[in-house]
């Protein structure tokens, strides 16, 4: 299959445990699987550096518990990070169909795992997406993945909220679109900056969403809360 010898952007071939998720998030297929793939293309330069690491923090990385762990890590690291593999275009591959519908359409809820760059702690929590159509809607099913895809990277919470919804704005080129995260952060519940459990919200707006506060406070609505500035 021609797919499975694509590479990764610097011609690297992508091992299986991350080709299967890139796979997974661009088609609809959901039962790939992940067990018992190999991690191939490998050069041993993560299991290095994160021996250091296990050396430089008092470890001793030859310890029972440990010494898959530079292994672990690697394979770990590719799959989080697969997202930089995800070719969009497969991803909204004929799923996106010509309507007269013009009201809008909201997806919530959708659960995300993603790494902030700043420490590669995880940040997790759920995204909202809304977009009105100016002609064209996307498949319902499409929206979770795009997530999926900017989520699986080095990311801020921001950022990732921007992408989303500058996304849907390129691809359907629709009225408008808007994009809530919440999101807990394990660098600021670990490291006790806040408190445990503190959820950080972020919003994107564009087009209608932007201009019309009755189109914002319907989003907002929909979530269950008031509009900022509303
Ligand atoms: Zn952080």
């Amino acid at each position: 299959m021609s797919e499975r010898t694509r590479t990764a952007g610097d011609g690297r071939e992508l091992p299986d445990n991350v080709r299967a998720i890139v796979d997974e998030i661009e088609t609809e297929i959901g039962d790939l699987g992940l067990v018992g793939t190999t991690s191939s293309g490998t050069n041993g330069r993560i299991e290095a550096a994160v021996r250091d690491i296990l050396v430089e923090i008092g470890e001793d990385p030859e310890r029972e518990g440990l010494r898959r762990t530079p292994e672990r890590m690697h394979r770990m690291y590719a799959e989080l990070t697969a997202g930089y593999h995800v070719d969009p275009q497969r991803l909204i591959n004929e799923a996106v169909f010509e309507v007269e519908y013009s009201e809008m359409v909201v997806v919530k809820d959708i659960p995300f795992y993603s790494l902030c760059e700043h420490h590669l702690l995880p940040f997790f929590g759920s995204a909202h997406v809304a977009y009105v159509p100016k002609g064209r809607v996307l498949g319902l099913s499409k929206i979770p993945r795009i997530v999926e895809m900017y989520a699986r990277r080095l990311q801020v919470q921001e950022r990732m909220t921007q992408q989303i919804a500058e996304f849907l704005m390129d691809r359907l080129e629709p009225s408008g679109v808007g994009v809530v995260v919440e999101a807990t952060h394990l660098c600021a519940a670990m490291r006790g900056v806040r408190k445990p459990g503190t959820v950080m919200t972020t919003a994107h707006v564009l087009g209608l969403f932007r201009r019309s506060d009755k189109t914002r406070a319907e989003f907002f609505a929909h979530l269950g809360r008031s509009a900022p500035g509303a």
